[in-house]
């Protein structure tokens, strides 16, 4: 079913298309542990957004030449599943999907201590079984808790989200109406221990003090992910300590 695109996007009160302030949050659920065969996993639905993560590692690495002599390899594939988006997308690999595997890569890498494995490889593998714009952002913050998951050691998590501006306002976590209808979207990833955005993006026009006031607000999105993801690692724990208990 193709969906109309709403003529208004935010009305005079600044309420959007699907009820949300200007500076809301989408509504985020994050579940850790979700595949049994994987190392470590993690699924995310940030509205209509649904994400999985799965990752394998540390291990040997093949091909052999790819390896790094004093760090792990961290290999990244983002990847939208046919089903995904309204028009059936082709499963292979386009040149976004290329692209956003890279930044996505970038965006995790000074978080995760791959000095500590020389030689081996770090497999991520983000799977957007439904997109609804921001899907870097959601496979970022649903990546960082994946890796958490298989134990990897990191310096802490990252999380990610886009603001960006709308019939003239500045909003958080664009949707997909939203990003296409508006004038722009910044993706930022921000990690806390090192107070450091690890990913900034921009796509549309913004004068400079706008731009200041859309980043700020992107990691103030940050930064209320970064306590959810938290709290779905630790729900992982509280319901094995419950298990093992019983
Ligand atoms: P992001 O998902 O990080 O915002 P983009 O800005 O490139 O990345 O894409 C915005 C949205 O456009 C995606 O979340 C998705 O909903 C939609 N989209 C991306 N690729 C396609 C495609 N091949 N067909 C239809 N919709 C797409």
């Amino acid at each position: 079913m193709i969906q109309k695109v709403p003529e208004t996007l935010i009305d005079e009160k600044n309420v959007r298309v699907d009820g949300r302030e200007l500076s809301d949050l989408r509504s985020i659920k994050i579940e850790v542990g979700v595949l049994g065969n994987a190392d470590g996993s993690a699924y995310i639905e940030q509205g209509k957004n649904k994400i999985l993560a799965a990752v394998y590692g540390p291990k040997e690495l093949h091909p052999k030449h790819l390896a790094l002599p004093d760090r792990a390899l961290l290999r990244c594939r983002y990847h939208m599943a046919p089903f995904s988006v309204e028009e059936r997308k082709s499963p292979a690999p386009s040149r976004r999907e290329t692209e956003l595997s890279k930044v996505i890569r970038e965006a995790l890498e000074p978080s995760i201590f791959l000095e500590y494995y020389p030689g081996a490889s770090i497999d991520l593998f983000i799977e957007v079984l439904q997109a609804d714009g921001g899907t870097r952002c959601a496979g970022i913050t649903v990546a960082a808790v994946a890796l958490a998951d298989a134990g990897i050691p990191m310096r802490d998590l990252v999380a990610a989200c886009a603001a960006g501006k709308v019939e003239g306002r500045l909003v958080l976590d664009l949707a997909d109406f939203e990003d296409k209808g508006g004038e722009a979207d910044v993706p930022v990833a921000w990690t806390p221990n090192l107070n450091a955005l690890t990913l900034l993006q921009m796509d549309g026009m913004l004068t400079i003090e706008e731009f200041e006031q859309v980043v700020n607000m992107a990691i103030e999105g940050c930064k209320e992910i970064y306590k959810l993801q938290k709290e779905a690692l630790k729900a992982k724990y509280v319901a094995v300590k419950e298990e093992l208990e019983e």
